[in-house]
C-alpha cells in the first residue's frame, strides 16, 4: 500500500476544487500541528481569520482553544488541529451535507496518517461526522467513545461558549470538565513499547555465518 506524508496530502489539498467553496475561499486551511500527535481536534470549518491566515483556530474561538490546551499542559504544536471542511463557507454559514461528503476524505486521510489515540470533536458537525450519531453535543459530551481502536471525546465548540454565556456559563464549566477528561484519557494511554527491529535482534542472538563457521 502506498502512503504519502501529511505534507504531500496538504500540498494536493491546497489546489482542491472539488466543491463550490473553492470559488469563495482565500486559501485551503488543511490543518496544523504535529504529524504524529496523540491528540487530534476536529472543528467545523475555517472562519474569516483562518481563511486569511491558512491556519485553523486562530480567531477568538481559536484563542480559547489554545488557552484550554494550556490549561491541561499542552501546546498547539504537540497536538493536531483540523476541521470538517477545509475551506471557509461564505459568511460562516453551516457546512452543507454535500460539502461534508466531498471534503471529509481529506480528514479521513489525516486521521489515517496521524494515527491519533484520542480525537476531540468540537461541536455538532464534527461529533455527528465521526460518531455517526443524530444526538446533539449536549447529550454526547462528557463521555469517552470507542471508535476504530481510538477514543473520541466530544465537547462544545469554543465558539459556542463565546456566543453563549461566556466563561461564567454552565457550558464553560462543562468544557473545562471535558478538558480534564481529555487529560486523564491521554495519561491512561500506555507508553509505547521500545521497538527492537528484527535485524538488531538477530545481531544479538543469532551468530553471524562467519562466527558459526568458527563454532563448528
Ligand atoms: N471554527 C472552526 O470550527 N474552525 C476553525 O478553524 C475556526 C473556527
Amino acid at each position: 500500500m502506498s502512503t504519502r506524508t501529511l505534507a504531500e496530502a496538504a500540498a494536493e489539498a491546497a489546489d482542491c476544487t472539488k466543491c463550490r467553496l473553492a470559488e469563495t475561499r482565500t486559501q485551503v486551511v488543511f490543518g496544523v500541528g504535529s504529524p504524529s500527535a496523540d491528540l487530534l481536534f476536529i472543528g467545523e470549518a475555517p472562519g474569516m481569520h483562518e481563511d486569511r491566515q491558512g491556519v485553523p483556530f486562530v480567531g477568538a474561538a481559536g484563542q480559547l482553544l489554545t488557552r484550554m490546551l494550556e490549561g491541561i499542559g499542552l501546546t498547539r504544536e504537540e497536538v493536531y488541529i483540523a476541521n470538517i471542511l477545509k475551506c471557509r463557507p461564505p459568511g460562516n454559514r453551516d457546512p452543507q451535507s454535500d460539502e461534508i461528503d466531498t471534503c471529509t476524505p481529506w480528514l479521513v486521510e489525516q486521521i489515517s496518517l496521524i494515527q491519533p489515540i484520542v480525537i476531540v470533536t468540537l461541536g455538532n458537525f464534527a461529533t455527528k461526522f465521526v460518531l455517526q450519531t443524530p444526538q446533539g453535543i449536549t447529550r454526547m459530551r462528557g463521555s469517552v467513545y470507542r471508535w476504530h481502536d481510538r477514543k473520541v471525546i466530544p465537547t462544545f465548540h469554543p465558539a459556542a461558549i463565546l456566543h453563549g454565556g461566556g466563561e461564567k456559563s454552565r457550558q464553560f464549566a462543562d468544557l473545562q470538565e471535558d478538558f480534564e477528561l481529555i487529560k486523564r484519557t491521554l495519561s491512561a494511554v500506555p507508553a509505547p513499547l521500545p521497538v527492537v527491529s528484527l535485524a538488531e535482534h538477530a545481531q544479538v542472538t543469532v551468530p553471524e555465518p562467519d562466527d558459526q563457521l568458527e563454532l563448528f
